[in-house]
């Protein structure tokens, strides 16, 4: 069986005339004699609506309990997809997460993916249907609804071309591929036409939204080709691949950033052994994700000052955390939620000598100013007033010449 797994997105799936025009592109596929399965999210606004209104109930509402108005969103674009190619004359219907079933593990709104039943979709593909499955939802040992993380569709498209051994998993979204940068931000960016996983990861966990991080991740284990294109138009899209299948001679792939990072510095920590695993503990037991750590040089040896990172949305839980913390004493603390880290992402760095030199250089010359920095092979990162954004990209975005 020849199968090709396809992907819409909210704004994809936003309207009803958006929705006519994605059975338009699942018929062009059906037409060129392919067995097809749609893996679609909620239409665009959807999901964030039923998030407030658990929140608008009650301040703690329980986490499966939670999941189970998340997933609600995708069930409706599911069916206005199969309704509408019923309408064209094609054998077609919705299948929720438990109908396939699709069997999730770990935490409720993190789950991740491991097994599928292939037998329901297969026999349904076998009578000629067109199986519209909704994404971002399964279910967990408990037989209780689960969902794989906000913009988790991606990961559900990856997994369902995994378990069907798919010739193709296409994702169709808003913009016509993997930019240099966010297309939105950066209009001189530029259509990248392949790009490793590797490079793909990093900069979807930069803040590249175009695809989600652990889709990328499952991507990479079992080696699925991705075609990420506009559902909007006709144009050629990216493939996101192995790493040999890749040009190397950019030293820089592209350049990502954040909206939702928050900054706290403790001010007049004590210099000593096991203060940072001190005040880092208890952030680690609520699971909270530190993300860039700076310790400044103690100038009377005694007492330091220590800033790190956080997601915004982390914020009033990890003051509290601090302030109630027994274990560790300082003079102040100094919070800033209007930053945003940017963020050279190129495998072409690890051979290529002063890429970091050119990059704060650059920032230098536009009087941005670097908050905090943190490095890996493959990227760097650097921290900057929220005021400085766009023209901290632009001129990485020209210096590593990524325009268009
Ligand atoms: P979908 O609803 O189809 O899943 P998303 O909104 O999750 O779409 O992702 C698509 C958006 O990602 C684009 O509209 C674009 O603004 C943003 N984006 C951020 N960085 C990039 C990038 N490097 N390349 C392409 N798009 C990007
Ligand atoms: N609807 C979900 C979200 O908004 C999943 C997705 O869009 O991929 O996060
Ligand atoms: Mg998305």
């Amino acid at each position: 069986m020849k199968i090709v797994v396809l992907k819409f997105g909210g704004t994809s799936v936003g309207s009803i005339s958006r929705i006519k025009n994605v059975a338009r592109i699942i018929i062009s596929h059906i037409k060129k004699k392919y067995k097809v399965i749609v893996i679609s999210s909620a239409m665009s606004g959807e999901t964030n609506k039923l998030s407030n209104l658990t929140k608008e109930i009650s301040s703690n509402f329980t986490p499966p309990e939670y999941d189970s108005v998340l997933a609600a969103g995708e069930q409706i674009s599911c069916s206005l997809i199969a309704g509408r190619l019923n309408d064209e004359g094609f054998l077609s219907r919705s299948f929720h997460g438990w109908q396939v079933p699709i069997y999730t593990s770990g935490e409720y709104s993190h789950s991740r993916i491991v097994s599928v039943n292939k037998n329901n979709i297969i026999k349904y593909l076998k009578k000629g249907g067109i199986p519209i499955l909704a994404g971002f939802q399964g279910i967990n040992s408990e037989n209780r609804i689960t969902t794989i993380g906000r913009g988790g569709s991606d990961s559900s498209a990856i997994m369902i071309a995994k378990f069907f051994k798919a010739e193709k998993c296409i994702i169709y979204t808003d913009v016509a591929g993997v930019y240099s940068s966010d297309p939105k931000l950066i209009p001189n960016a530029k259509k990248i036409k392949k790009i490793s996983y590797e490079e793909m990861l990093e900069m979807s966990s930069l803040g590249a939204k175009v695809m989600q991080p652990h889709s990328i991740q499952d991507a990479r284990l079992h080696r699925i080709d991705i075609e990420v294109r506009s559902s909007f138009n006709n144009k050629t899209g990216s493939l996101i691949t192995k790493r040999k299948n890749v040009s190397t001679k950019n030293i820089i792939r592209g350049v990502s950033f954040t909206k939702n990072d928050a900054k706290i510095s403790l001010i007049g920590v004590k210099d000593k052994p096991g203060v940072a695993a001190a005040i880092f503990e208890p952030l680690y037991k609520n699971s909270i994700n530190v993300d860039m750590v700076v310790q400044n040089i103690s100038s009377n040896k005694k007492e330091t000052d220590l800033t790190f990172t956080i997601k915004t949305e982390d914020l009033t839980k990890t003051v509290k955390l601090i302030k109630n913390n027994k274990n560790i004493k300082f003079k102040n603390i100094i919070i800033d939620e209007k930053v945003s880290k940017v963020s050279i992402v190129g495998v072409g760095m690890i051979t290529t000598p002063g890429v970091t030199f050119r990059m704060f250089n650059a920032l230098a010359k536009k009087n941005v100013n670097i908050l905090v920095i943190s490095t890996s092979e493959i990227k760097i990162s650097v921290l900057v007033d929220r005021k400085n954004l766009k023209k901290a990209v632009d001129v990485l975005h020209k210096e590593f010449k990524l325009d268009y």
